[in-house]
Parts: C-alpha cells; structure tokens; sequence
C-alpha cells in the first residue's frame, strides 16, 4: 500500500534526515517507528503526507507517486491519512462535537450525516459523554481520544499518529493505545512513532527502527530494543 523507494532527504542546511530508506508497509497494518531524537522519524512522515519532497528516491501510495500529484489531488490524498499528535491540535474554542464536525465539514460532509456520525465515534473512542466540553474542560487523555476521532471521522485509510502519548501518564497512554489497536483491528493502518517502551511492547507488532537517517531494524513482532 505504501512504498519507499530509497527514498533520501537533505535539508538545505545539509543535514542528512533520511538516507535511502526502502520500507513497504501494506494495508492492516500496525507499525510502530522507534528511534533516537534527530534519526529522522518525523521527516519520514513528512514524506509520505507530502510535506517534503524528497531528494532521491519515491515515495508511493499504491500505484501514485505522493511527490507527482498535482495541488488537487494532493488535497483528496491527504484526506486518506488521518493525523494526531503529541499536543492534541484541538480547536479550543470548539466542543468535542464541533470540533469533529468540523473536519466533516471540511470534507464536504452535512449537517446529517454529521450528526449521525460524531455520536458513533465518539462512542468508539468512549467519549459518548463529553460531547459538549470544550478542550479546557478534558484531561490531555480525553483531548487525545477526541483527536484519534476526529482523524478517523472521514474514514482514512491510514492514520499517523506522532508520539500519541508523548504527554500522556501511562494510564491515558495505555487508553490511547487501546483504541489505535481497535481501529487498526477494524481494518486502518497505522503507522505510530513513540519513544515509550511500554506502548512498542503492549501493541507487539511490527517495529521499524531509524538511526540517521537509515533503517538499522525491521522486526515483525518487535519489542523496544534502543
Ligand atoms: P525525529 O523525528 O526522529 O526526531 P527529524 O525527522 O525531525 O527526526 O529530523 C532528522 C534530522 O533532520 C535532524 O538532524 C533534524 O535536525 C533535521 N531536520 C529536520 N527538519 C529540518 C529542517 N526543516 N531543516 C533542516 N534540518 C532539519
């Protein structure tokens, strides 16, 4: 489903962040991407959503190639990977629902099918009582639960979620890691980044591990091993 191709990135300051990666990752799977700060992690995210351009190699998704895609269809591709991140990304003046009904809206989605949908989810991610706090009023595991529903609303193919539980306590993080297995056993790929021991080791599938740049590990049912 997804493919690196020796894929390269030296920023313009001459740092090497990737160096000939060769990675595929196909549908229904759970990836977890361990590495030291500065291995090159983020950027390898970057190149898949797009956000950088490579400066050898391909990065594909299925038969397109990511970095060919005209302006427009880079905007209907990017709607195929759902997001989170460490710090949440709320809108902070949006309850939970708005702010799920807002990446509906932006999809082109109505005011039905909204309010069909952001009940579901947000039962799924077991929020079906916050739907009116504003972000202020949950803890940072509650704001991420909210994230992971508003990236799935529009049924990606592929979430990213970035160090997830980077500001988490390990019970809020187990609860995050909870549900990204259960969207990923209902059928979305995965592709995580943590340095959190705990969280690599309880998910027990495949980890791929950067260091400068390159891939130094790819193991199938991988624990932390930095
Ligand atoms: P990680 O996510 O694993 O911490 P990054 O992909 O952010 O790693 O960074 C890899 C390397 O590229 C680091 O040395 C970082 O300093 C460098 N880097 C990242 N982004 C840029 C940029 N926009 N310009 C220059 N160097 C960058």
């Amino acid at each position: 489903m997804i493919y690196f191709e020796g894929v390269s990135k030296i920023y313009p300051n001459e740092t090497i962040a990737l160096d000939g990666v060769s990675l595929t990752i196909s549908q229904g799977e759970f990836i977890s991407l361990v590495g030291h700060s500065g291995a090159g992690k983020t950027t390898l995210l970057k190149m898949l959503l797009a956000e950088e351009r490579p400066t050898d190699g391909k990065v594909f998704f299925e038969s397109a190639n990511v970095h060919k895609l005209k302006n427009g269809d880079i905007t209907k591709f990017r709607r195929r990977i759902g997001t989170v991140f460490q710090d949440f990304r709320l809108l902070p003046g949006k309850t939970t629902y708005e702010n799920i009904a807002f990446a509906m809206e932006a999809a082109g989605k109505t005011d039905e099918e909204i309010a069909a949908d952001v009940p579901h989810v947000l039962e799924l991610v077991d929020l079906g009582d916050k739907l009116f706090n504003f972000p202020h009023q949950l803890s940072g595991g509650e704001k991420q639960r909210v994230a992971i529903a508003r990236a799935i609303i529009n049924q990606p193919d592929v979430i990213i979620a970035d160090e997830p539980t980077g500001n988490l306590d390990p019970v809020n993080a187990h609860d995050v890691v909870h549900i990204l297995k259960k969207i990923n056993d209902l059928g979305t790929t995965i592709i995580l980044t943590t340095h959190n021991k705990g969280v690599i080791d309880s998910i027990g599938k495949r980890v791929i591990t950067l260091e400068r740049g390159k891939v130094v590990r790819d193991d199938k049912e991988g624990k932390y091993a930095l």
